[in-house]
């Protein structure tokens, strides 16, 4: 399994510190960045029997192949793959879990791993029952967990991990990450999602919309609530959320330093609407989008919740 080129590194320092031995180890970093594919490497290396010289899963022996569909020493627990419409996961899940580490592996031998994705998305009462398990984990054992942010997690889980954050590309790995990608014409929109390149290439598909989005944004006060279209919100809604404060920083940086960060493309907007704008009020917005982006994941009205947001915007420029 190959990592991304600015994952190297890391994956050096990583097998060099021996995490292995740690029965829990915790990826932290944005999705954006390769953080599961990061994790997902470190799970297989300790399956495969046969590492290559870079002490990754060699994806020829019998354990490779067995992983390509299923393993059975490997689980790996993704909250997509949950029930119900909150996508969180379940204590049941996590008890799967306790029987899958309890059962002997004698059968083939070799290491049992567990690998949680976006380990945020644990119910309480689930991370309780993880924590059960970080407490009396197994022998050859070993828990993975991902997650995007530390302090979202129950500081008893994260104090029984290795915590191993995940790197992030510098601005020139970025760029030729999307150049061998074929997406060199991207390039422009690195600073706008925070330089991950995984992310522009994800995006691009909305990137006709958030352009339509900008051009109602630079409007100002006169930017009119009709406009909204339900296709902003309606799948798109935390990624819009995030355009619209990626957009109010940069007004307030330029206020600031009148410096550039997202949108050099706008200068001009930027700066006619940094002018016009009230200080107080800028700040205050910027508290409501970071209140409104925390819960855009949950089943909140986002029609409502965007109409406020649009209606305090409005109110910012003089
Ligand atoms: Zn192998």
């Amino acid at each position: 399994m190959n990592l991304y080129p600015w994952q190297e590194k890391a994956w050096a320092e990583l097998k060099q510190a021996n995490v292995k031995q740690h029965h829990a180890s915790l990826f932290i970093g944005p999705l954006g960045s390769g953080l599961e594919k990061l994790a997902n490497t470190f799970a297989t290396s300790l399956i495969c029997r046969n590492l290559t010289d870079t002490k990754k899963a060699c994806g020829k022996c019998q354990d490779c192949q067995w992983i390509l569909t299923e393993h059975p020493n490997l689980k790996v627990v993704n909250n997509e793959a949950e029930e119900g419409t909150s996508k969180n996961i379940s204590i049941e899940s996590i008890r799967n879990l306790k029987k899958f580490f309890e059962l002997s592996s004698h059968i083939i031998g070799g290491n049992k791993v567990i690998l949680i994705n976006n380990t945020e998305s644990l119910t309480l009462n689930a991370a309780n029952a993880l924590l059960k398990i970080l407490e009396e984990p197994p022998e050859n054992s070993y828990l993975i967990l991902t997650a995007d942010n530390i302090s979202s997690l129950l500081p008893t889980i994260v104090s029984r991990c290795v915590i191993v954050p995940a790197p992030r590309p510098s601005r020139e790995e970025a760029e030729s990450f999307l150049k061998v990608e074929g997406f060199e014409n991207l390039s422009s929109q690195l600073p706008l999602f925070n330089n991950l390149p995984l992310d522009v290439i994800a995006q691009r598909g909305n990137s006709d919309l958030f352009t339509i989005i900008i051009n109602e944004f630079k409007k100002g006060k006169d930017f009119e609530l009709m406009a909204i279209e339900p296709k902003w919100l309606t799948g798109h809604f935390t990624e819009t959320i995030c355009l619209l404060q990626k957009w109010l920083y940069e007004i307030f940086l330029f206020k600031m330093t009148t410096k550039f960060h997202f949108f050099e493309s706008n200068k001009e907007n930027i700066k006619k609407l940094s002018d016009a704008a009230d200080i107080t009020k800028l700040l205050n917005m910027l508290k409501s989008i970071n209140k409104i982006k925390l819960i855009s994941n949950k089943p909140i009205n986002k029609d409502i919740s965007f109409d406020n947001l649009m209606v305090e915007y409005r109110n910012v420029f003089k």
